[in-house]
């Protein structure tokens, strides 16, 4: 197992993350589409990340089943995150080696070489008639001006520094 010193790490990295405020009442649990349908339950990893079991979460996927919906803020009585708790487990997941899902390494790689995820598609209509932005008057897509330095940023940012 490798070791985590989370409790310390979490709380340096989040600001105003109430973390000791939970009281386990579980309202976090009970709007998360996640719970409904995955294995991932906010509540017990707040309960989990207090206890500082971070090691254990970590060694699992379930970090990477949460949608992002905020539902966990929206509705915590308590002024807790369970939402920056799960990013910034994912953070660590990635930083210390433990499991990421593979799409992650393809999308950070299409984002150094084109400066987003992926490229702008053409879409076709039921008539077979192909489609761009510009054909349909939308704009251009915002990306880096100079790549080379956005990397440089990024990686700064993936290294923690
Ligand atoms: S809603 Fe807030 S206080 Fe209740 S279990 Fe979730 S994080 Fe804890
Ligand atoms: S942000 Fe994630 S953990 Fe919070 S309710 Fe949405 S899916 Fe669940």
């Amino acid at each position: 197992m490798i070791e985590v010193d989370a409790v310390s790490q979490l709380q340096s990295g989040l600001a105003g993350f109430n973390w000791d405020q939970c009281n386990q009442c579980g309202k976090c649990s009970s709007g998360c589409p996640a719970a409904r349908y995955l294995d991932l339950r906010p509540r017990r990893i707040v309960a989990m990340t207090q206890r500082d079991l971070v090691a254990e979460i970590l060694e699992s996927d379930v970090v990477w089943m949460c949608a992002q919906c905020l539902q966990c803020v929206e509705r915590c009585p308590s002024d807790v995150t369970p939402y920056d708790i799960i990013i910034s487990l994912q953070n660590r997941a990635v930083r210390d080696g433990f499991f990421y899902p593979e799409g992650l390494t393809k999308m950070l790689a299409s984002v150094k070489r084109l400066g987003a995820i992926q490229p702008p598609m053409e879409i076709v209509d039921r008539e077979f008639e192909i489609y761009d932005r510009e054909s349909l008057d939308l704009p251009e897509i915002r990306r880096p001006k100079e790549l080379e330095k956005f990397v440089e940023a990024l990686e700064k940012v993936m290294e923690g520094s």
